[in-house]
């Protein structure tokens, strides 16, 4: 048997395989760039792995209250030095990304502080931690208030709105990575440097936080190598690399994680509670895993670009604009073409593949959502994954992809799904596939 029997006996057809097959000899230079700074970054978890000493014994748990857990204790060291932090916090008991952002902003915000945001609304979950939304235990509570200045119309920092918005009570600054949900641009590491230089020259004190979900390991530097205090993430997104099962990290100075240590556990008990259980083999294991990984998420985010783009479909970002996350959006403005989308990700899952996915309303949302995920770990999204809301521009977030392979095959999936159904017409992938040639 070859590969295109393969495909077919997976359900694509000839002129797919064909198409997608041409396209992506057409990426390839694209591809050698990721590799190199997959290959940058992998030697850069290799190094920080072998600086500390890791162990057979670090990959045991303990249990109880975890006291003299060297394998944690020594996965924190190994985070500090990857994203080149004086400390970080690593921990299972982290229970998602969400999470891991409350934690950062509440332990190192006190009553009469405040929060400002100069990039936007930030992420739908944190509205109600912030109280932007009135939610029980939020920040707005505590009385810590929050100030917000949008982006520029062209995507620009509003430097003059962000030198007003500075006051004697701003404590801390949250500056978010990844578009997310929005329509704007995601932030260089480069662009976030920038940012923060400026805040710390109107005031220097400023703790600088990153919302570093979806970013890690997509360029060879961290915002925290540009100056952010520190930087928080979700381990079933890019640094857990697909293994780890749960947790959220934050990496930064010393005193930003003692607070958040003290808050996550107790004051006084702080990072020296917090059993690890049996999850440090897969955090080892995912984070060295996590560079690559992420290289092949990334390659399916511009493959698919690639795809819909030639059928005149939004894609955000564009086929050749440089990337700075692994999320891929495609507005198809039809509720069709999305739900045809999301169909074929889900038929090209590794589990639950046979289950079709239904638009519901999804607490927290205002619209019926879509989404697609048969994921070795529930709701991981560094595995191949896609959701949409059922409101106009009708547009599908698509990200992960564990293996290139698998991340293409999705992406081929989801294609046939929509000439199947006849959203994509047979001429139209002949003229393309023409196009390509
Ligand atoms: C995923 C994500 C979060 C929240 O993480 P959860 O694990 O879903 O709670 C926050 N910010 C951004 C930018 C994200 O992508």
């Amino acid at each position: 048997m070859n590969t295109i029997d393969m495909y077919t006996s997976l359900g694509i057809t000839k002129e797919v395989y064909d198409f997608c097959d041409t396209l992506w000899n057409s990426l390839k230079e694209r591809f050698d760039e990721i590799d190199k700074v997959s290959e940058y970054n992998q030697l850069k978890v290799l190094h920080a792995l072998q600086k500390h000493h890791v162990s057979e014994a670090c990959m045991l748990g303990t249990t109880g209250y975890g006291y003299n857990d060297a394998g944690r204790d020594t996965l924190e060291e190994v985070y500090a030095s990857v994203f080149h932090t004086e400390d970080a916090l690593v921990r299972p008991q982290i229970t998602c990304g969400t999470h891991a952002l409350a934690l950062a902003l509440m332990s190192n915000l006190r009553p009469g502080d405040e929060l400002l945001s100069p990039v936007g609304k930030p992420y739908d979950t944190l509205e109600e931690v912030i109280g932007i939304r009135p939610s029980k235990g939020s920040l707005a509570e505590y009385g810590v208030t929050y100030s917000q200045v949008d982006l520029l119309p062209n995507g620009d920092f509003d430097y003059e709105n962000i030198q007003k918005a500075i006051n004697e009570k701003t404590k801390l600054v949250t500056i978010q990575r990844s578009k997310g949900y929005a329509t704007r641009p995601t932030l260089s590491v480069s662009r976030i440097g920038e940012l923060i230089t400026f805040i710390k020259q109107i005031k220097p004190d400023i703790i600088c936080m990153v919302d570093n979900c979806y970013g890690e390991f997509v360029e060879t530097i961290e915002p925290s190598d540009v100056g952010a205090d520190m930087v928080v993430g979700s381990l079933i997104k890019n640094p857990g690399g697909g293994l780890a099962p749960i947790g959220g990290y934050i990496a930064g100075k010393k005193e930003c994680i003692e607070n958040a240590a003290y808050r996550l556990t107790s004051p006084g008990l702080g990072k020296e509670v917090g059993a690890s259980l049996g999850v440090l083999n897969s955090f080892y294991e995912g984070l060295f895993l996590a560079p690559n990984v992420t290289a092949n998420a990334l390659k399916g985010a511009i493959f698919a670009a690639n795809i819909y783009e030639k059928f005149g479909f939004d894609v955000i970002p564009n086929s050749t604009e440089s990337r700075h996350d692994i999320i891929q959006a495609v507005a198809f403005h039809k509720p069709e073409a999305l739900i045809a989308f999301c169909e074929g990700i889900q038929a090209a899952a590794p589990v639950d593949s046979y289950v079709t996915p239904e638009p519901w309303a999804m607490p927290g949302y205002d619209s019926d959502v879509i989404m697609a995920a048969g994921a070795f770990v529930s709701g991981s999204s560094i595995e191949l994954s896609a959701d949409g809301p059922l409101k106009a521009p009708y547009a599908a977030y698509f990200q992960g992809g564990l293996t290139w392979q698998h991340a293409k095959f999705g992406i081929m999936k989801s294609f046939q799904s929509l000439l199947d159904k006849g959203i994509i017409h047979s001429e139209q992938l002949k003229t393309a596939l023409k196009n390509c040639l």
